[in-house]
């Protein structure tokens, strides 16, 4: 369950005109984790972490070819499209070549956040239980409870995310 404090602190007027620039342009999480720090991107007011997650961010396509990232046990390794297929709300970062939980970059409110938030992954050996450790934390889920209010409260906008969140 999540509550307000979960919502945006930051003033849009807080931000520079430099970061609201990158925000507005912003179509890869991994590049604006290169300028602005995850806690100051959680913070932002909820109309561009809509923006970045609902419009700007770009979607691989299936023919998109990913880079070799890794060497490991002599074989080259790659980020493969069905990684993201099999966990919704993971984008790939071009910038960065690894895979992030964009929902946990926008909204995970927990200190040490590491692995998908803060940090790319894009070793590729064990994937499998990196996404499931990530997925079984209470952190991911609440993030992925803020983006379906989020979405909610964006179709319905008579109904606010802050009403959405006092009725649960
Ligand atoms: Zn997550």
């Amino acid at each position: 369950m999540f509550t307000s404090s979960h919502l945006t602190i930051l003033e849009s007027s807080s931000l520079t005109d430099s970061e609201l620039l990158l925000i507005n342009s912003c179509d890869d999480i991994g590049l604006l984790l290169q300028s602005m720090t995850q806690k100051r991107i959680r913070n932002l007011p909820g109309k561009y972490k809509y923006l970045l997650f609902f419009s700007n961010h770009f979607r691989l396509i299936v023919a998109f070819s990913f880079l070799v990232s890794s060497y490991l046990d002599g074989c080259n390794r790659a980020c493969q499209m069905k990684y993201l297929e099999e966990n919704p709300g993971f984008v790939y970062s071009k910038a960065e070549d690894g895979i992030f939980c964009l929902p946990g970059v926008l909204f995970a409110t927990k200190d040490n956040l590491s692995q998908f938030v803060c940090n790319k992954i894009n070793v590729w050996s064990k994937k499998s239980v990196k996404f499931a450790a990530h997925n079984s934390k209470q952190y991911h889920s609440i993030a992925l409870s803020i983006i379906d209010a989020l979405k909610s409260s964006m179709i319905h906008p008579e109904f606010s995310i802050e009403s959405h969140l006092t009725s649960k």
